[in-house]
């Protein structure tokens, strides 16, 4: 098993845009990469220091 991470699973490209920015935030408490979390309520959880950012949905 490597630790390889892809660029395509780090960053996103916005095709309307056209800007690329990171998957992943960094936890503002501690530093470290947070993961993004669909089930439930989408949300930002940090697995460190347990920091969650409720992410709100935009209304169309
Ligand atoms: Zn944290």
């Amino acid at each position: 098993m490597g630790n390889k991470i892809f660029r395509s699973q780090l960053y996103e490209y916005d095709y309307r845009t056209r800007v690329i920015k990171p998957k992943n935030r960094m936890c503002p408490r501690c530093g470290s990469m947070m993961a993004f979390h669909k089930v439930g309520k989408p949300r930002w959880h940090c697995g460190k220091c347990d920091y969650t950012i409720f992410v709100e949905e935009k209304k169309k």
